[in-house]
């Protein structure tokens, strides 16, 4: 849902003067008797001040009791609170509500770090591993092309209590200039080869074995990291979290006023439109991302065709990538519609015909028979 139509869901009506309360205490609008005028209310019988059709205007504050200027002051605090959360995801303009502080995402990027080293324990393959070298030689790419921070070093654990902040706030000019952003991520790749999954939030970027098969090669791997370095650069998490806490907000007050909010309202407000408007937003940063890296912008469509033809294969199981993401054939073609620009990205970038000349060169020499293409599909012991 856009935080526009959001809007509209919670802000009170301009010409209504009626506030919410239960349905046990109707009130009825008469018309006006003068057309162009303002309108005239009568509250119930047990209103204190109603005296009559016509004799006062409902917007008179005077003639409000307790609780209507309890309400009033209750909405007009959310509108305000609302709208001074609104602002444009940098990358697409695209107006969102978002009250999620950074310094609340460092906390949140430490917490689900540690929550993720748990959960995988066991199960994410060590940073020697050549599974896990091929994933950060993406990532790493990736990040540092948009001087978007590094991957922290393999073996090294995050120092407890780090006022770090995972996005990238910090000023670049304290660090060495060799670092590039100040953000640092995690990567965790994890041995599982049924899970055809990768996702990235809060500076923790998770990929499983299973979806290497489907990226096929670096090129493919770079549209799927793209994608989710793209979900966490826009903070969609947070996103995520501020709109349920709006929907909860309007929950309790349809509550109040007596009018059910289904667990199925809640699925098409928050679910559905919200995540397939910002599935679309990390395709269009992930394209930008793994472009402006030199990856080959056509892998990106192909990866996507790729998902919907395993989707398929597999009778209707749905793979957990594809949750909740707009259908494959949809967005593969919206990205083939973005490739001249991201043809543009890198005609733009000097980087890009080196890294094409160094890569070839690194294939002939090093690779000898190997076909890179196949690489993820060679069963690496642990
Ligand atoms: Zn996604």
């Amino acid at each position: 849902m856009s935080a526009l139509r959001l809007l509209r869901a919670v802000r009170i009506p301009a010409h209504s003067t009626r506030l919410p309360r239960p349905a046990a205490r109707p009130c009825h609008v008469p018309r006006r008797p003068v057309s162009g005028g303002p309108r005239y209310v009568r509250f119930g019988a047990e209103s204190p001040g109603g005296e009559g059709p016509g004799k006062g205007s409902a917007w008179d504050v005077r003639r409000w009791d307790t609780a209507h200027k309890v309400w009033a002051g209750v909405g007009a605090f959310v509108v305000g609170y609302y709208v001074s959360h609104l602002e444009q995801v940098p990358e697409t303009g695209r107006w969102r509500f978002m009250d999620i502080s950074p310094k609340y995402e460092a906390m949140l990027a430490e917490a689900s770090h540690q929550q993720l080293l748990q959960e995988f324990k066991g199960k994410v393959l060590p940073p020697n591993h050549p599974l896990t070298r091929h994933v950060r030689r993406v990532t790493t790419r990736i990040l540092e092309a948009s001087n978007l921070g590094t991957l922290d070093a393999p073996d090294v654990q995050r120092p407890k209590g780090t006022d770090e902040f995972w996005s990238f706030t910090g000023n670049p000019d304290e660090l060495p200039p060799e670092v590039g952003g100040a953000k640092k991520w995690d990567l965790f790749v994890v041995n599982d080869d049924r899970v055809v999954n990768a996702m990235a939030a809060y500076g923790n970027i998770v990929v499983f074995t299973g979806i290497l098969p489907v990226a096929k090669d670096e090129n493919g791997l770079a549209a799927i990291l793209g994608h989710e370095i793209g979900h966490a650069v826009a903070r969609h998490a947070s996103e995520r979290y501020s709109q349920m806490k709006v929907l909860i907000a309007l929950a309790l007050l349809l509550d109040w006023v007596g009018i059910p909010f289904s667990s199925y309202a809640v699925a098409l407000l928050y679910d559905l439109p919200n995540s397939r408007t910002q599935e679309f937003e990390a395709d269009k940063i992930g394209m930008r991302l793994s472009s402006r890296a030199c990856f080959d912008p056509e892998a990106v469509p192909e990866m996507f065709l790729r998902l919907g033809k395993l989707e398929q294969s597999m009778g209707g199981r749905h793979i957990d990538f594809l949750t909740t993401h707009p259908a494959s054939e949809k967005r593969s073609k919206a990205l083939r519609e973005m490739l001249p620009e991201a043809y543009a990205i890198q005609a733009a970038s000097p980087a890009c015909a080196s890294t094409r000349d160094h890569m070839a060169a690194f294939r002939d020499t090093w690779l000898g028979g190997l076909n890179p293409d196949r690489m993820s599909e060679v069963q690496w012991g642990i």
